[in-house]
């Protein structure tokens, strides 16, 4: 349990008057030991450099900092910044919160750092902004990109399409070829709907993403182009669904890029390993 002296979140959530926003994504978790548990999967976590997105009333901000991080928090409804400041007097100097969008600010308005070392992202994510962040983060375009691990709270749903590989037909998709290209991801453990205030409808899941330090040579928005075009039409034959790829340039020939590729026509999508998609891509800017 962390002992840090500052009041229970129920009664932090009523002090500052956070009725919780539907449209925001706000489940918050009051429950330190699930968020110091969160926080230890996430660490060791001395001196490390944490971004959370969406802290709240700062549930898991607290486990992060009991466990030596130091906190940037991306919060967008200023109800919580009270709060927050509160949690900042208790630890001086090691959290800092950036009120916005995390969209708009995660990577682009995050402080300089002067040792260079490289961010952890660690945060019980908004659900409504959960994949266009996650996809973002993953399509950074230096690599080894700005941050060393993420771990991640997501719907189970959207979990397991994030670990998907073709094995799993039904989940696997645009989600997992790009997980499965830049990271290992793999799910730590579950998260019942009854630990949130208020509880979801569904169960979630903590899931850690490792960026893969060299991942097979493409580029991210031929990847996303051809992984468009084959799950857009998923049961649809490869020669079918990707007829209208087109790059920058202009329109793919398709049966000339299945043929490079080695790729039999009448496959689907789903069938496809994320190597053969990353083929794809590169041939396809060829
Ligand atoms: N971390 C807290 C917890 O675990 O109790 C709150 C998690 S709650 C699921 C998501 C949080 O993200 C809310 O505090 C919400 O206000 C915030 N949020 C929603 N959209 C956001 C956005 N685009 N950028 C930054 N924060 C956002």
């Amino acid at each position: 349990m962390i002992d840090d002296g500052l009041p229970p979140l129920r009664d932090v959530v009523e002090s500052c008057g956070i009725e919780p926003s539907r449209a925001l994504g706000q489940n918050f978790l009051f429950d330190l030991n699930l968020t110091g548990r969160i926080a230890r999967v996430a660490g060791p976590l001395a001196g490390v450099p944490v971004v959370e997105v969406g802290p709240g009333p700062g549930g898991l901000t607290r486990a992060l900092l009991a466990e030596g991080a130091e906190v940037v928090a991306v919060e967008r409804d200023r109800r919580c910044l009270p709060a927050l400041r509160a949690i900042a007097d208790r630890y001086p100097g090691r959290l800092t919160v950036i009120e916005g969008d995390a969209l708009e600010v995660v990577p682009a308005r995050l402080p300089a750092r002067a040792d260079g070392r490289p961010w952890r992202i660690v945060a019980n994510l908004p659900y409504n902004v959960a994949t266009p962040l996650l996809t973002g983060w993953i399509e950074a375009e230096a690599w080894p990109p700005w941050y060393d691990r993420m771990v991640l709270m997501f719907q189970r749903e959207v979990a397991e399409r994030i670990v998907a590989t073709p094995a799993e037909r039904a989940d696997y998709g645009r989600l997992g070829v790009l997980c499965g290209w830049r990271t290992r991801a793999r799910i730590l453990f579950d998260v019942a709907p009854s630990n949130f205030v208020p509880p979801p409808k569904v169960m979630s899941s903590i899931v850690e993403l490792v960026p893969n330090p060299s991942p097979l040579p493409c580029g991210a928005a031929s990847l996303s182009r051809v992984t468009a075009a084959a799950f857009g039409q998923r049961r649809k034959m490869l020669r079918q669904s990707l007829k209208g790829l087109a790059t920058p340039r202009g329109p793919v020939d398709v049966a000339s890029l299945l043929e490079r590729a080695g790729l039999d026509g009448t496959a689907r999508a789903e069938t496809l390993t994320v190597a053969e998609f990353v083929t794809l891509a590169r041939l396809s800017e060829a």
